[in-house]
Order: C-alpha cells, then structure tokens, then sequence
C-alpha cells in the first residue's frame, strides 16, 4: 500500500478557503521557516479513503473477538466517550482559577473516593499517567516511608517470576534491587521462597492478585503477613482489577499500596499509544508521602513531590467515573464475575477440545494454556494456532507470557462476550487443533487471508522504520 507521502501530487489539496482579502501578517523572519514543510498535497476524497484503508487493516474490539490476555482491551463503552466529549470537561485549562472548575474538581474527587472504595485503601491521588507509572508512585511511597523512619537498610523488592515486566522495572528505575521469588507447581507463590527471602533489607513485595497466570492467591493473607513480619511493605498491581472489583480488595489482603490502570480495567481503550491513567492508593499511614491530590489539593507532610504536570489525565478519568456510575454499587461485581465466568467457560470448553491448561481448576478473569505437548507431537507451536485464529477473524491471545509457562497462550475473553462468541472461538480452537494433527504444514504457514501474514519481528523491533525518507530529487 502506497503511504500518503507517495499518494502527495505536487498543487492537489482540500484548501476550499478563499483568496486572502486582508493585509498579510508575515512571520517574524526568526520564527519563520527557512524551507517549506513537505506536507502531502492530496484531495480530499482520496485522503479518506486512505486512512480508511488503513484502519481496515487494523483489527480492534469492534471488529471482532479480542482475548489478549492480562494487558486486554476491556470494556469500552460509547457512554464514556461521550462524556468525555462534554464541553464542560473539554474547554477548560489547567491554570484556570480553581472557583470556575469546581464541578471538574468534584468529578476528580467522586471518582478518587470511589477507587478508594474498591480498593479498599484510604486515600488516592489520579496523577499518574499509566500503569507503570503508577508503579513508579507506590514505590516511591515506600522508599519514602522507610527512609522517614532511618530505615536506610530496606533497598529489596521482591517480585514473583511470573510479575508483569513492568514490576521488576518500575522497582529498578525506583533504585531498589530486585530480588525474584519463584512460583510453585501450582502457579503460585512459594510461601518457602519467600520467607527465605524476607530480611533487614526487604523494602517491599510487588503483586497482583489474582496473579499474572490467572489464580487467585489462596495464601495472600499468609503472604502479606510474612511480608510485614519482616518490615517490608506490600504493594498491588492492580491493572487488570476486573477480576475482584466489588468482590474482594486489596486493602483487605494485607496490601498498603496499589495502582489501578483505569485504560483497562475502567472504560479507557488501552494501547496504541493513547493517553492512560494509573491512579495509586494507599493506607493512611502513607497519606503524607502521597503526591497531591484533587481533594487534599497539594501533596502531604513529607510528599513525595508532583510526579506529573497538574493534576491527571483528566478526560480518562471521565471515563472511569461515566463507568462506575452507570453501574453502581452492586454491578461492579456483577461484571467482575462475568469475568471470571467467562473465563472458565471458554478455559474448560477448549480443554474438553483437547487443548492442556498450564494450571488445572477455576481461574479467575483469565487463564493460559500450554502447546508444549502439542509442539512436541506436531510441531506446531503456540504461535502458529495464534496466527491460524487470525484467518477465522479472532485477535490471537497473549503469546508466549507468562515465561514460566511453555508455549504459553493466555486468554482473556471479558465480562462483555456473548456464550456464542465463545463457543465459536471455540469452535475455531477444536478445528486447529484437529488440523494442528492432520496437516501441520497449513498452520506453519497460517494466516493465509491477512494482508500481513508474519512480519519479521525481531527485525521490527531492532530496527523499526519509524521515518519516512524522501527520495532525493
Ligand atoms: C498493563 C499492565 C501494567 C502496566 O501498565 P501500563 O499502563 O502499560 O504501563 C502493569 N501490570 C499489569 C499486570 C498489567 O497488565
């Protein structure tokens, strides 16, 4: 396909505007440019049908079923983009006077009190601006109690093998040491492990719960205790909180810190580089560490500081609170348990097709498969059945995630799917996996009906075009 550069004729244009019948203003001469910008010069229906074009090659939520496990497009309702498009919320400026954006304020604030509900914590600040972000804040929380109290000793995060990358990450740039605590058989954390690597220099423990292979972690008050006992802090991952949203909460567990990604879990799409919202909780006793908030205006005693310009990204936060108002109370948990029951519905239907979950019985909004067995009898891998989904029109699942799990494919179907877009994606599944037997050589070379069947990723990674280069001349 032709890109809008290479589509660009020299004089074409939409520009209907009429000839100039005021005196030209110029650019000051040091502002102006010294060579015209190369713009692409493109009639308007041909400028349409370009991108549209382009945005049928790209396959979202709308388009069909999109089980991307952990980091999934959630539930993204039209209600919420039309709230966030309200004017009120729209026209306004950060620097505004206060009094003249009290109903935004009041917006930020309803919506601070309600995560604060659900995570069952005691204060929440909307500043950070992603998940990892949000990461970054509670970590800097905890460095800063510890350090309040001449606990200069604590320099440890503990994180399980099976941790979103962004854990050990976010712990790293935050200048604790990781320390990692591996699963045990059944896809949990190893409550030995872990008391081995509790210590004077333990600062805190990172985790989400249900964890990243979609459990529940039946030991979580055993394991915050543990935690605790030995003086370290303990810090939720809640990006994906759709599972146990109105059911359980973290701050019940055991859990002094936690981020919540409203751009999943709460309204917001996620991915394609859009803006996010990571917002952090804590418990009381973190309060004056915390970063300003919509309510509590500038940060606490002993804050650790703005970590993002004013005061969140405002329009997401719309969003999230559209969202939770339309449900209410009592239907929080209704759609954290279609969730759940979506995800074992679809887990056991591909199992009775013959597929090998990695973890046996109930998970919890998401669970992964292993092909390990099947590659070794058929050659086909992970993979090749993800790809083969594309050409019956389903976004592939998370491959090869968590590591701990061989040709690993973790799905997550949502609260939002109808039983009949399950059963045919299992249906799907049952005939791959039948020709996965009879005819492996179709699936090695599957997708046979995208117009990109399988890019050179590493290639894409290492060496991204990200720039188009005008031919010389
Ligand atoms: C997506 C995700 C994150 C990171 O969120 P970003 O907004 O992408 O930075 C962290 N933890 C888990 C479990 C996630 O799924």
């Amino acid at each position: 396909m032709e890109l809008i550069f290479e589509r660009s004729r020299p004089g074409r244009g939409t520009d209907l505007l009429p000839p100039l019948d005021v005196p030209a203003c110029p650019v000051p001469e040091e502002f102006a440019r010294k060579e015209a910008p190369r713009l692409p010069e493109i009639g308007e229906s041909d400028l349409s049908r370009h991108y549209q074009a382009l945005a049928r090659r790209a396959f979202g939520v709308c388009d069909g079923f999109y089980p991307l496990g952990s980091c999934t497009m959630k539930y993204n309702p039209k209600l919420g983009e039309d709230m966030a498009a309200l004017p009120g919320f729209t026209g306004i400026h950060p620097l505004q006077p206060g009094h003249t954006v009290k109903g935004c304020q009041l917006a930020m604030a309803q919506t601070e009190y309600a995560l604060a509900r659900i995570t069952g914590m005691d204060r929440v600040t909307l500043q950070p601006a992603a998940g990892a972000h949000g990461e970054f804040t509670g970590l800097l929380l905890i460095k800063a109690y510890h350090r309040h109290r001449g606990d200069n000793a604590r320099t440890v995060i503990l994180v399980p093998d099976s941790a979103h990358g962004t854990n050990p990450a976010s712990a790293a740039m935050a200048g604790f040491t990781v320390r990692n605590i591996p699963s045990n058989a059944d896809g949990l954390v190893d409550l030995e492990a872990l008391r081995a690597a509790c210590g004077p220099d333990t600062a805190g423990l990172m985790l989400t719960n249900p964890n990243t292979v979609g459990l529940f972690e039946r030991d979580i008050l055993e394991i915050t205790k543990i935690v605790h006992e030995a003086g370290g802090l303990v810090y939720y991952d809640g990006a994906n909180l759709n599972a146990i949203m109105g059911v359980a909460r973290p701050g019940d567990m055991g859990f002094d810190v936690c981020h919540l990604n409203l751009h999943k879990t709460f309204a917001t799409p996620h991915g394609g580089g859009g803006p996010g919202s990571g917002p952090v909780g804590c418990k009381e006793f973190l309060a004056p560490f915390m970063p300003g908030s919509a309510l509590c205006g500038n940060g606490g005693e002993h804050s650790i500081g703005q970590v993002r310009a004013f005061h969140a990204n405002f329009l997401v936060v719309i969003r999230a609170l559209a969202y939770l108002m339309r449900l209410g109370n009592a239907r929080v948990a209704e759609a954290a348990q279609g969730a759940v029951l979506n995800a074992n519905y679809l887990k056991r239907k591909l199992e009775e097709a013959g597929y090998t979950a990695a973890f046996p019985g109930l998970c919890m909004h998401e669970f992964v498969l292993t092909l390990e067995g099947l590659k070794k009898e058929t050659g086909v891998s992970a993979l090749d059945v993800a790809k083969a989904m594309l050409d019956d029109g389903i976004h592939p699942p998370t491959m090869y995630f968590p590591l701990i799990v061989h040709e690993a494919l973790m799905f997550e179907p949502t609260e939002t799917e109808a039983p009949e877009t399950l059963d045919q994606a299992a249906a799907v599944l049952a005939d791959i996996l039948r020709r996965a037997k009879e005819d492996p050589e179709s699936l090695h070379a599957a997708p046979h009906s995208t117009v990109v069947g399988r890019p050179d990723e590493t290639a894409a990674a290492r060496h991204p075009v990200v720039r188009y280069s005008f031919p010389e001349g």
